[in-house]
């Protein structure tokens, strides 16, 4: 069976790349685009909006108004215009993919209550090679455990408004578990000035902004006389749009729940 599939923040860079995704994904039709009331793209056909030509699916400025036309929500957007989707969609009984990134303590609650009925898949990152990249950090941390000295190093395009990267919390979030770790404890974000040496425990995150960067990531693991890097590098913005139309056609089968792309992959 195809699955419906509805884009919000469809103008924006994610919103065309998830467009044209859907086009290439046979599991999967775009049954809906949305955007924010105000755009002045409202009214515009969607295929024409990514570059692929005319699909018929005409740019609206209103989720409600097209609850009934898809089975599967992709949000990346902010955190605000989420959460406000998040609240149409767990009501209407529509499943999610998630892929905004930078919500705080309080837009995290909310989001929680508001998908409790659905099935959504959030991630950070939705590109199959972090998602390896996770499961390679936890190995790693495991066998260099408490010797070594973690650093996070990420860096985007100049446009990108939150730091660090969701990926890079993400990232840092596996490596503290694997080691028992609180990273709200031991997060270090940015040194400057008279920082004192380095405690053992810490894990250092440093953020780099500038050009076109999609999205470099690197966790080094500092020991004496060696050091590992386990090292991430997009190079297009499709390596998440296929992976979170994936994430769509597998989260419309399943039960309400939370899912992550660790669960889309089987590699739990
Ligand atoms: P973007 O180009 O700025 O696109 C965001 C879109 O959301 C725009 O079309 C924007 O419209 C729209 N929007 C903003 N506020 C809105 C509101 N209140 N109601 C409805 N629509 C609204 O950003 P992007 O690069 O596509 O990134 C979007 C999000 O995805 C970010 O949080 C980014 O970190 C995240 N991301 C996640 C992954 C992943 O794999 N998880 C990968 C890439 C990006 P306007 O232009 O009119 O403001």
């Amino acid at each position: 069976m195809t699955v419906r599939v509805a884009v919000t923040g469809a103008a924006g860079r994610m919103g065309k790349i998830l467009i044209e995704a859907i086009a290439l994904n046979e599991a999967c039709v775009l049954a809906a685009a949305i955007e924010r009331p105000e755009s002045s793209l409202i009214g515009a056909d969607a295929g024409e909006l990514a570059g692929l030509g005319k699909n018929g699916v005409t740019l609206v400025g209103d989720l409600s108004a097209v609850l009934d036309d898809f089975d599967v929500l992709i949000d990346f957007t902010v955190p605000a215009a989420t959460l406000a989707n998040a609240r149409l969609c767990g009501g209407a009984g529509k499943s999610m993919v998630i892929g905004t990134t930078g919500f705080n303590a309080e837009q995290k609650a909310e989001l929680e209550a508001a998908i409790a009925p659905i099935a959504i898949c959030q991630a950070s990152n939705f590109s199959t090679g972090v998602n390896l990249c996770f499961k390679l950090l936890d190995m790693a941390a495991r066998v260099l455990g408490d010797d070594v000295d973690i650093e996070i190093v990420e860096a985007h395009h100049r446009h990108k408004i939150d730091a660090p990267s969701g990926t890079a919390l993400s990232m840092g979030h596996v490596v503290a578990d694997a080691l028992g770790r609180d990273l709200e404890k031991v997060a270090v974000y940015g040194r400057e000035g008279q920082t004192g040496a380095r405690e053992r425990e810490t894990i250092g995150f440093a953020t780099v902004r500038g050009g076109d960067v999609v999205g470099d990531h690197t966790v080094s693991f500092f020991a004496e006389g060696e050091r590992v890097e386990i090292t991430h590098k997009a190079s297009s913005r499709m390596s998440f749009g296929r992976g979170a139309v994936r994430a769509a056609a597998w989260v419309s089968a399943q039960a309400a729940g939370r899912y992550d792309m660790q669960d889309v992959l089987g590699l739990k």
